[in-house]
């Protein structure tokens, strides 16, 4: 039998009656922990979270989003029963979900909180204020004992602290009372009576709701609500005979590799759910514990929290299948180099390893059950370091990849501090990647240590001795061979002896938080000495070569770009990003006339299109800045050619000019920048529609003597989806069809949802269809199709747009003449932009990765930084993206779940568009923005719109994103009122509150 509790309406203050719901953080199915934020509410004071703290997945109905509930009323429900997404209609709830579970006179509880993934329970250690005591906000009323750490309660409550009160020395459950506060100090309970360590909140104050004290704005759900998502692409493990599991079941058991049969099952009528399934795969605790154990005579004393914590791991760690490999390095020069950098010698070698890392990664990989790798390029570092009481705690120096040696000093400085004290904060001592115990300074002269499970490798540095300082790696052999081993400590030994060759580019002044990083190498010119007709050449004049050719040119070397079209600019100019963007300015101003009413100006909604003046106007545009770029380009001294290149050798490239003899140049270095053509798929009549303009693609849309009527569009990613509106927009009638189950795939997942709930109203949009056949001839096409029940339709339309992504075609380049390697059609290159010849680098589309205009543009200039002697990388975490639908969507950085794909514990913030003051004022009210940010660090990794002039807001979020900014920095930023921008201020504030509850500075 399902259990259901009532989520109700938090009293945030006394004089609280009634808040807003401004947002669902959690979507019905979602699975929800202790102390998840689901919601905000608005109060009559601020934006609040509302967190809930019982595990279980967030079931409909849910209020609306704008509705008025009162305090106590029900806002959602949680089920315990996973897929159980919508309590039915008269069923009675008899439980509450989160802080009102408790006893009313008791105040406002304390709860033990959860401070990482893995924590259950804490044990309380002190009370720093007793019951009658006066609380502030931010005040610490308690120490608790993690599994790895002694932490700080802190509360952000004003009151007084009432009983009962839980014992020191009792567990106390994550989300359950350890105390009270009252607003009285009257009302204190100081009675001596206390919370035992086992209590259970028993007194639950049952709701019931029936059509009378149901809140007004709760809607009956209409449909099945979405699915749960799980993770990864991997098919769910077939079922077994005889036995009942749930689909998500099946799923989880594909990642962790659990085998059902067997396995008991504790959902409804003994149904295997996903819980049971995470069960079987055991924790390190339950590892260690179901090992032999030898007994010991004599009377054992329960081990703490920590001890039992560093017990569970090392028995875990046998697990792992070790070797050992150790190197003599002499540390002198670091040691040295350390103290002429005023950094202490621990973060020169961590900085070290990492140097040394970045030509073998695999280095810093995991095993993950079951035969899988994670593949990390993120570097945190656990040092070991023991605690003033003896213990062994270990704090992660983050980002060590990327960030100045000053800043690792500083970090590190205030890790060793908290981690002396034991007052670490989880993020950082979870989750490293590598870890370095130095015993060196305690005179041993060799050891060993041992890795857990989650890292391939850790570092044991012994004193230095005759033959230097023995550095020995304990590493998995499931990840990491001996030889692989032996090479890395080569090449650390080369990087601790020679710190000169690296340590300045990674000094205090160099600044790393760039989409262009440079590296931390020593940097070398590779263009190759000889007597070439020019010393580098570009094929292709699009956004990544024309970038390249200046950036070359303007730094004193000569190039040479050859492109096979009479003016620069390529696809973005001439058939991407500049025409779109026409037809859309025109397709806005109809749009936006639709605000006209409402805001009090009548009779300007009547527009009418002048497709002869839009196409007008859109050539202008084309022409006008195609001729400046020549202009620019040839005044800058770059040596242009039209015609078609390719390679004859590894430094000959033949040029085919329109008109005119072949002939060849020769050239110390290549760049290759030939971007990726619209891609069509073998679909019958698709193809061989082509010709005749019956089928078209973003590479020939352009010749249109009038928008279609009917407008047949195959493929629902970012052009499909831009194309399908700018049409809606100019009278057409739009049907989508997607072969995948959601269409814009690539966008941000609640970003793409909430375009994709406005798209729905405009155009048709049928998923998972399968595209039989492409007939007829223009002007009277038909796309015949089956949705995802296998029910055929078709669709007359004057033209069908293939929408089907675009694909690099490398094949007239003779790439094999000159040994440069492809990643499946793109061409593979480093993150420098080098090819497998180092002397010829690819950029932009033909690489793959994000297509778009500026990503090859930065591409271009970092090939040709490398090429100009300075080391640079392009850095695709950094990078950014507008769709241009309405309203639109944009991306800088990183997602949450990109983040994580990263091992990068982040968390995210966001507010509705609907909330804010400009964007009512404009009728803009669609979307949101988000803002995800590093927990560790406190760093800006991400910001996510979907708004009305993304376009421009998006560029303070690259500043924050690319500039390394943190959310102290942007929360105390001034920005103007009333503009879109203080949400960034409004978020950034919010996330940092977040923080501070769990995280001590
Ligand atoms: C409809 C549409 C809308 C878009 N909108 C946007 C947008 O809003 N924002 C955005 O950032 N991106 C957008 N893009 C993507 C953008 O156009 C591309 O990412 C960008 O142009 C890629 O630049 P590139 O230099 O790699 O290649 P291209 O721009 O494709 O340039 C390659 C050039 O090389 C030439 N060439 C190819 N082979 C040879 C050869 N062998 N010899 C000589 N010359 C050769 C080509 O003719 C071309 O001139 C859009 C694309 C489309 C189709």
């Amino acid at each position: 039998m399902s259990q259901h509790y009532a989520i109700t309406m938090p009293q945030l203050s006394d004089t609280m009656t009634e808040g807003v719901l401004v947002t669902w953080e959690k979507q019905a199915g979602d699975k929800v922990e202790r102390g998840d934020i689901v919601a905000t509410v608005e109060t009559d004071k601020a934006i609040m979270d509302v967190e809930v703290f019982k595990a279980g997945y967030l079931a409909a109905p849910l209020a609306e989003l704008g509705a008025t509930i009162a305090v106590g009323a029900a806002l959602g429900y949680i089920t315990d029963t996973m897929g159980d997404v919508a309590i039915a209609v008269g069923e009675v709830v008899d439980a509450l979900a989160q802080t009102e579970m408790i006893p009313h006179h008791a105040g406002t509880p304390i709860v033990m909180p959860q401070l990482s993934d893995t924590m259950t329970e804490g044990v309380v250690v002190t009370w720093e204020k007793q019951p009658g005591d006066q609380i502030r906000r931010g005040d610490i009323v308690a120490t608790v004992e993690t599994d790895k750490a002694i932490m700080d309660v802190e509360v952000f409550q004003e009151g007084f602290l009432s009983g009962p009160i839980a014992d020191v020395g009792s567990v106390v459950e994550v989300g359950h009372p350890m105390g009270f506060i009252v607003d009285d100090a009257a009302k204190t309970n100081d009675t001596g009576v206390t919370l035992g360590g086992d209590h259970k909140i028993k007194d639950v104050h049952h709701v019931a709701p029936h059509a009378a004290d149901k809140p007004a704005h709760i809607p009956t759900p209409k449909s099945t609500p979405a699915q749960i998502a799980a993770s990864g692409n991997q098919p769910p493990v077939a079922r077994v005979p005889g036995r009942q599991a749930s689909p998500y079941a099946r799923k989880v058991a594909a990642q962790l590799g659990v085998n059902l049969t067997g396995l008991a099952g504790t959902g409804p009528a003994g149904v295997i759910v996903a819980a049971d399934v995470a069960r079987a795969r055991p924790s390190m605790a339950e590892v260690a514990h179901s090992l032999p154990q030898v007994d010991v005579p004599g009377q054992g004393r329960a081990m703490t929290s920590m001890e039992k914590a560093v017990s569970h791991a090392m028995t875990a760690s046998l697990t792992l299948p070790t070797f050992t490999v150790t190197m003599n390095i002499s540390t002198a020069a670091l040691t040295a180099a350390a103290k002429a950098n005023k950094v202490s010698v621990t973060v020169a070698i961590a900085k070290a390893c990492s140097v040394a890392m970045e030509k073998f990664p695999r280095m810093n990989w995991a095993y993950q059950p079951v035969d899988k790798l994670v593949e990390r390029a993120n570097h945190d570092f656990g040092i070991a370091v023991t605690s003033n009481d003896g213990g062994l705690v270990v704090p992660i120096l983050h980002g060590i990849e990327h960030k100045p040696l000053a800043a690792l000093q500083g970090d590190w400085a205030g890790l060793v501090e908290r981690a002396r004290v034991r007052k670490l904060a989880p993020a950082e001592y979870a989750n490293p990647t590598f870890t370095i115990s130095n015993m060196g300074m305690m005179g041993v002269s060799h050891f060993t240590a041992i890795p857990t499970p989650g890292i391939a490798a850790i570092m044991a540095i012994a004193a230095n001795g005759p033959q230097g300082t023995p550095f020995t790696l304990t590493c998995d052999h499931r990840v990491l061979n001996g030889a692989d081993v032996a090479l890395y400590l080569g090449v650390l030994k080369q990087t601790i002896e020679a710190p000169d060759a690296w340590i300045a580019g990674v000094s205090a002044a160099a600044s790393l938080s760039a989409s262009v990083a440079t590296h931390s190498a020593p940097a070398v010119s590779p263009i190759p000495e000889g007597n070439w007709d020019i010393p580098v050449v570009v094929i292709g004049g699009g956004p990544g070569g024309e970038d390249c050719a200046r950036d070359l040119v303007d730094h004193g070397v000569k190039a040479m770009m050859v492109n096979n079209e009479p003016f620069p600019g390529g696809e973005c100019l001439w058939r991407g990003c500049i025409p779109s963007k026409a037809w859309r300015a025109a397709a806005d101003v109809i749009r936006n006339r639709t605000h006209d009413a409402e805001m009090g100006v009548d009779g300007t909604t009547a527009s009418k299109l002048n497709w002869a003046q839009v196409e007008k106007h859109r050539r202008w545009v084309q022409n006008t800045r195609g001729e400046m770029a020549l202009k620019a380009d040839k005044g800058m001294k770059i040596d242009v050619r039209e015609g078609f290149g390719e390679f004859v050798d590894a430094h000959t490239l033949k040029i085919t000019p329109v008109e005119g003899e072949p002939y060849s140049v020769t050239f110390g270095a290549a760049v290759i920048a030939t971007g990726a053509p619209a891609f069509v798929p073998p679909i019958p009549g698709a193809r061989e529609n082509l010709a005749s303009g019956g089928v078209a693609t973003s590479d020939t849309i352009w010749n249109l003597p009038a928008p279609p009527k009917k407008l047949g569009i195959v493929g629902g990613g970012v052009i499909g989806v831009e194309m399908a509106q700018i049409f809606h927009d100019f009278g057409s009638e739009v049907l989508m069809l997607e072969r995948h189950d959601r269409i814009l795939g690539e966008i941000e997942d609640e970003i793409a949802k909430s375009l994709i709930a406005t798209l729905e109203k405009e155009i048709t949009v049928v998923t998972s269809a399968a595209i039989h056949e492409v007939s007829g001839t223009s002007g009277a096409m038909k796309l015949r199709y089956s949705n995802k029940d296998g029910v055929e339709s078709s669709f007359d339309c004057d033209i069908v747009l293939m929408a089907t992504g675009k694909r690099p075609d490398t094949s007239k380049l003779n790439l094999d003449r000159v040994g440069v390697e492809l990643d499946g059609a793109a061409i593979k290159v480093n993150a420098r932009g080098q090819t497998s010849q180092p002397h010829i680098y690819a950029v932009g589309d033909v690489i793959g990765g994000y297509m778009l205009a500026h990503t090859a543009a930065t591409q271009g200039r970092v090939a040709a930084e490398n090429l100009l002697g300075e080391a640079a990388e392009y850095n695709q975490d950094l990078d950014c993206g507008v769709t241009f639908s309405r309203p639109q969507a944009g991306f800088v950085g990183l997602s949450v779940a990109q983040a994580k794909a990263r091992g990068i514990d982040a968390t995210e913030a966001k507010m509705p568009m609907s909330i804010d003051a400009k964007a009512m004022i404009t009728g803009e009210t669609d979307g949101m923005i988000k803002l995800v940010a590093d927990k560790a660090s406190g760093k800006i990794i991400g910001v996510h719109f979907l708004a009305d002039h993304c376009d421009t807001l998006i560029g303070a979020g690259v500043m924050m994103v690319s500039g390394g900014m943190s959310l102290k920095q942007v929360a105390h930023a001034i920005f103007p009122h009333p503009t879109q921008t203080e949400i960034f201020g409004e978020l950034a504030r919010r996330l940092l509150n977040r923080l501070r509850r769990t995280v001590k500075k």
